[in-house]
């Protein structure tokens, strides 16, 4: 599910960013994104893993980059192992207000509280 239940062209236009093949770190799926409501932030349309699809230099101008991962190193393995467990979409990312999926972010923060 995306916000309001229906992925808008615009949320899919973050696909145009991917400028070459890349595996999600987390569901190992050939990466598809939408937007979250943080700038240049996309996330895995399987497993909600946020990754940062637009990138600029230290003098703020855009240049092309490969998609990195918006999660902590020590996280990911945990994700993996979330994601083997249940296939279920985490919906993490940055999002004003509520975020669009709450069952599913909820599940995977009371899941790390577990581990
Ligand atoms: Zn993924």
């Amino acid at each position: 599910m995306a916000k309001a239940g229906i992925y808008f062209d615009y949320d899919l236009m973050a696909n145009n960013e991917i400028k070459e093949s890349f595996k999600c770190l987390v569901c190992g799926k050939e990466l598809a994104c939408r937007w979250t409501d943080y700038h240049g932030e996309g996330v895995c349309l399987t497993c909600g893993t946020p990754y940062q699809l637009i990138h600029y230099d230290e003098n703020n101008k855009r240049i092309e980059r490969s998609p990195q991962i918006n999660i902590k190193k020590e996280y990911i393995a945990k994700l993996q192992q979330y994601w083997e467990e249940t296939k279920k979409t985490m919906s993490l990312g940055i999002y004003l207000g509520r975020n669009p999926e709450p069952e599913n972010y909820n599940a995977v923060i009371e899941w790390l509280d577990r581990q």
